[in-house]
């Protein structure tokens, strides 16, 4: 199929995809569509899927589209990673995946789950500094420092690069590592991979990722966003002091109204414990990608509602009895 086309098609998807997704969300805003988010997420992975595609076709300034993520962390928090992530979506996609072949996932244990969600912090340090720490200490001579830090962000040793990996869809409109048929695929991480360590070890740990990431995502939900480095660069944000009302979008939960049926436990793609253990208040735990999963499938009316500030945007509802509301 020529390249044109796909591009027009990814275009018209964006457009209906947002349109869809826009409907969609004021659906569960207005009607309150309890388990329909799982389905909503879907549309709206797609339709940012295909957004970044266009993003990327157009010479915006990548830092720019990073920038704009972390803004958007301080009310959002990590809803990005939650509905956004083409990575996210990818393993989202591997988890029905699983399930079309009625394997069962596997849960980490609690204790080293949280020990990988501590890591990712490890990992964002030396993503980020050692590219820039072997730039800084063996810089071309008589370089200036406008030049330098150009360089640093642009050049081969671009440490920022990293945290828009988990951006880039599959499809990429630059010619990517694999080319078939004059579509260009990528992965993220790959062409860093290549980047800093050459072409033969760089195709060799690239494949060995790809392997890893897709069976370790079929086997355990969302595998890489537990140490992913960008979900831990979000979740920094929201760590500030200044920032403790920050983000302004979270989950909250009504101790009186909970029956610890654990419900909310064995869904957490990512095995956050908090919404279960925490007694009651504001959910506080940078685990969390703000998916929704668990207030979807409470069995119990507002015991969970994720807000916005002080205002209530969804709610957890009794689907198993008719509702009290109405
Ligand atoms: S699913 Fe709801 S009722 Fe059950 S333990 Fe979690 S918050 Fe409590
Ligand atoms: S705690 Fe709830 S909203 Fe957060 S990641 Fe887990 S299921 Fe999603």
């Amino acid at each position: 199929m020529d390249w044109a086309i796909i591009g027009d098609l990814l275009r018209v998807a964006v457009l209906a995809g947002l349109v869809a997704a826009g409907l969609l969300t004021v659906m569960i805003w207005k009607k309150n569509l309890a388990t329909k988010v799982t389905y909503i997420r879907l549309v709206v992975q797609a339709a940012a899927f295909a957004t970044f595609f266009l993003i990327f076709s157009f010479s915006i300034p990548l830092l720019y589209v990073l920038a704009a993520i972390f803004a958007m962390t301080i009310v959002l928090g990590r809803l990005y990673c939650g509905w956004f992530c083409p990575f996210g979506l990818l393993m989202d996609l591997t988890i029905m995946a699983r399930k079309v072949f009625k394997i069962r996932y596997r849960n980490l244990p609690d204790k080293f789950n949280e020990v990988l969600h501590q890591s990712r912090y490890l990992l964002l340090l030396l993503f980020l500094f050692l590219p820039a720490a072997l730039w800084l200490i063996q810089p071309p001579p008589n370089i200036a420092f406008a030049t330098l830090m150009a360089q640093l962000l642009a050049g081969p040793f671009r440490p920022y690069s990293i945290l828009l990996d988990p951006m880039i869809p599959m499809l990429v409109p630059w010619k990517g590592p694999l080319v078939i048929n004059q579509i260009n695929f990528s992965y993220p991480y790959v062409q860093e991979f290549i980047t800093y360590t050459g072409q033969n070890i760089g195709q060799a740990l690239a494949i060995a990722f790809v392997a890893v990431t897709l069976a370790g995502s079929f086997l355990v939900r969302r595998v890489w966003c537990r140490f992913c480095p960008t979900g831990a660069s979000l979740a920094v944000m929201n760590r500030f002091k200044g920032f403790k009302w920050s983000p302004m979008l979270h989950i909250e939960k009504d101790e009186q109204k909970c029956t610890k049926c654990g419900v909310c436990k064995r869904v957490c793609q990512v095995q956050v414990t908090e919404v279960y253990e925490q007694k009651g208040g504001r959910i506080d735990t940078s685990m969390c990608m703000l998916c929704l999963r668990c207030a979807e499938m409470c069995p119990y009316e507002d015991a969970l509602q994720l807000k916005l500030g002080s205002k209530t945007v969804f709610r957890s509802r009794n689907w198993l009895e008719p509702s009290t509301r109405e």
